[in-house]
């Protein structure tokens, strides 16, 4: 199914994620369209399949993208914060600031000063992304996701993340990362070592935690730094 949904330009790429069922959303369909991968992929941008971005790293594929954005999509709200950690090449990361209002704010997270510096770049390749550089609604930082993310000069309590995503494998669902998330709020996890699960932890309105493993995946390890 995944790879029947490649296409030859943006637009045809996300009709055939829709027309196979991978998109349901109008809301992700929009904010997929409003994003061209062609900023954000060096090689086969429309193909539906991971593609190589340097340092060990890929672009995931289109419908990995699109499935995280549907999972996350109750809690991105206009004024939502959210924080995308291993944001590699910053094309979900984009996706994620379309789905958000003029007020919400998207951070990416990665431990490789050199992909935080494609990520800026590749966002400075449209109009909207600059903007969205300038305004601060979108930000790459260095940093471990394992540790999620504090902003500073913002309060623990109003730094916390209504929805956060994680682009690589993890070994397991850090508790950092629960405890940044916001009651309530919602964690897209791959986790696992050889076969991998992605997990989707709510932490709900009471502050308990429900987790539900969903679809079988293949992601790049969320590792320790390599060293540059
Ligand atoms: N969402 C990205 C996926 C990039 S691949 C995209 O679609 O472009 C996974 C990314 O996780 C890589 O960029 C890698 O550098 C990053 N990563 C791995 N371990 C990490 C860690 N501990 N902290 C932050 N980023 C990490």
């Amino acid at each position: 199914m995944a790879w029947m949904s490649s296409g030859s330009s943006n637009a045809s790429l996300i009709k055939n994620l829709t027309s196979n069922g991978l998109i349901t959303s109008d809301r992700v369909k929009t904010a997929m369209l409003a994003v061209d991968r062609a900023h954000f992929a060096p090689a086969a941008p429309y193909t539906d399949s991971p593609q190589t971005i340097g340092y060990s790293a890929t672009i995931s594929a289109p419908h990995m993208h699109a499935a995280a954005c549907e999972s996350l999509l109750p809690y991105l709200h206009p004024s939502a914060r959210v924080l995308d950690i291993g944001s590699g090449s910053g094309y979900l990361t984009a996706v994620l600031a379309s789905l958000l209002g003029p007020s919400g704010k998207v951070f990416g997270i990665d431990h490789i000063q050199g992909l935080v510096d494609l990520a800026n770049k590749n966002m400075s390749k449209s109009q909207q992304g600059k903007e969205w550089l300038q305004s601060g609604k979108v930000k790459f930082v260095k940093g471990d996701g394992r540790l999620g993310y504090q902003e500073p000069g913002v309060a623990a309590e109003e730094g916390k993340w209504d929805a956060i995503h994680v682009g690589a494998a993890a070994k397991e669902a850090h508790s950092a990362l629960l405890e940044q998330l916001k009651a309530p709020g919602r964690l897209f996890i791959p986790v696992g070592e050889g076969t991998q699960y992605i997990w989707v932890i709510d932490k709900k309105e009471d502050g308990s935690v429900v987790r539900e493993r969903t679809m079988g995946v293949r992601y790049v390890p969320l590792t320790d730094h390599p060293g540059e």
